[in-house]
């Protein structure tokens, strides 16, 4: 399945400039959701993760439905002052703007396997981000899988050393 013809381009959201990756076509598409799920299922299996860590907010839709099929646990890093229980933090820049995430502070047990998940690679600033919180705990990053990587933005640049996978790729 054509999966990169069910995402949407839409020119200057939310800022000028920015050619924004609408998923929601792709998710309203039972087959192409569907799919998504399993080619990243296919590739993460492997790799045997204990948890799915997925980046608010998008990255919950298919990050929570990628645990399911995985057998993992997930977790939500949230923006801040939006989690109830004690948190580490992590900065980050975004292609449009800086921001910070927060996972609960007991929501890794050290040497547990993390998948890191999110519909979009951009910068990479927030799967760094991440990847710092999931360390932070002592966690290992077993890969971050994306649905879109944007290549013309070198993401994978500041993810060196990590398994990264994506199944559409931009320009
Ligand atoms: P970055 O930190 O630059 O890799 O940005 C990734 C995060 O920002 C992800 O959570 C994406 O959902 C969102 N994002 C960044 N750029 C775009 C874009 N062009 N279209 C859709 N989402 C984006």
């Amino acid at each position: 399945m054509d999966l990169a013809a069910r995402i949407r381009d839409v020119p200057d959201f939310p800022k000028p400039g920015i050619v924004f990756k609408d998923i929601m076509p792709l998710l309203a598409d039972a087959e192409a959701l569907r799919e998504t799920v399993d080619r990243i299922a296919e590739w993460a299996e492997p790799r045997k993760p204990d948890l799915v860590l997925g980046a608010e907010a998008r990255g919950y839709i298919t990050g929570g439905a990628l645990a399911c099929r995985l057998g993992c646990g997930f977790v939500a890093a949230r923006k801040p002052g939006k989690l109830p229980w004690r948190t580490v933090a992590a900065k980050y820049a975004l292609e449009y703007g800086f921001d910070s995430l927060e996972i609960h502070a007991d929501a890794i047990v050290k040497g547990q396997r993390v998948l890191i998940h999110d519909d979009v690679l951009a910068t990479g600033g927030t799967a760094k981000a991440t990847v710092e919180l999931v360390e932070q705990l002592g966690g290992e990053v077993a890969g971050l899988p994306f649905i879109i990587e944007l290549a013309f933005l070198n993401g994978r640049d500041k993810l060196t050393g990590y398994d990264v996978f994506s199944l559409v790729q931009c320009d």
